[in-house]
C-alpha cells in the first residue's frame, strides 16, 4: 500500500533528508513521529506525489510514483490521496458545501450533492454545509476539512500535525475521528505529529510506528 525504498529528497540549495524504509499493508494506522524538522512534512509531500524523491523509490496505493509526470500526479492524488494538511486550506469565500464540491471538481468529477451531504453528516456537522469557514471553531474546522479529504473515498489518508493547535479535549476528538474515518473506508492511515497525546489515543496493536531522528538529515556546509 505504501512502500518506499532508499527514499530521499533534498530541498534545493538545502538539506538532503533520508527516510526509513517503510512497508505497511492497505487499513494500516502508521505513526510517523520524531521533532519538529526532522522531515515529517517532507515525507507526507513525496507519499502524496507533491514532491518527486531525488533518491529511492516509492509506491503507494498501488502506483509508483517517480514514474508520474507532474498532470498525472494531479490526477492520482486527487483519487487515492486524502490530504489533511497543517494549515487546513478551506476556500474563505466560499461556503462548506462549495470548498468540498471543489474537491469534486478537482478530481474530475461531477458535483454531487447527496454524497457532500452524507460525507458532513458522517463528520457529525451536517448543519455547517452554508457557514463560511470563518464562522467554524478550529474543530469544527477540522472536521469540515477531514470530510473533504476523504469525501472521493481515498485509499490514504494523510493527515500533518492534526492536533497542533487543539486543546486536549478536541485533540482526542480528531485523532478518534481519523480512526473511525479510516476504519470505515479501509483506508490506510499515516498520522504526522510530534505530540504525544496522539500516540496515546491509536490502539498500539492496530497501528505501526516510525520515528524519523534528525540525524536522518544532512545540511549543508555554509
Ligand atoms: P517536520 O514536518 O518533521 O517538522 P519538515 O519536513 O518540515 O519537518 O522539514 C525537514 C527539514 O527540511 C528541516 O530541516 C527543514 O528545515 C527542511 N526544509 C523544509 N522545508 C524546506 C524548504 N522549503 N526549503 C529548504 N529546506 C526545507
Ligand atoms: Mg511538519
Amino acid at each position: 500500500m505504501i512502500k518506499t525504498s532508499g527514499l530521499g529528497y533534498t530541498y534545493p540549495g538545502g538539506a538532503s533528508l533520508f527516510f526509513p524504509d517503510v512497508d505497511v499493508a492497505q487499513g494500516t494506522v502508521l505513526l510517523l513521529s520524531g521533532p519538529s524538522g526532522c522531515g515529517k512534512s517532507t515525507w507526507l509531500a513525496l507519499v502524496a506525489a507533491l514532491v518527486a524523491p531525488t533518491s529511492g523509490s516509492l509506491t503507494v496505493a498501488g502506483q509508483t510514483l517517480d514514474a508520474l509526470k507532474s498532470v498525472a500526479a494531479d490526477a492520482w492524488r486527487a483519487r487515492a490521496i486524502g490530504f489533511l494538511p497543517q494549515r487546513l486550506h478551506l476556500s474563505t469565500a466560499l461556503s462548506v458545501y462549495q470548498n468540498l464540491a471543489m474537491a469534486q471538481w478537482a478530481a474530475g468529477q461531477p458535483e454531487d450533492a447527496p454524497r457532500i451531504h452524507a460525507a458532513l453528516q458522517a463528520l457529525g456537522v451536517p448543519e455547517l454545509a452554508q457557514r463560511k469557514p470563518g464562522q467554524l471553531s478550529g474543530g469544527q474546522a477540522q472536521r469540515v476539512a477531514l470530510a473533504r479529504a476523504v469525501l472521493l473515498q481515498p485509499q490514504v489518508i494523510l493527515a500533518d500535525e492534526p492536533t497542533a493547535s487543539l486543546d486536549d479535549a478536541a485533540a482526542a476528538d480528531a485523532v478518534g475521528l481519523l480512526l473511525t474515518t479510516a476504519q470505515a473506508q479501509n483506508a490506510t492511515l499515516v498520522i504526522a505529529t510530534h505530540d504525544a497525546r496522539v500516540a496515546q489515543r491509536v490502539p498500539p496493536g492496530a497501528s505501526r510506528q516510525i520515528v524519523l531522528q534528525p540525524s536522518y538529515i544532512l545540511h549543508k556546509p555554509l
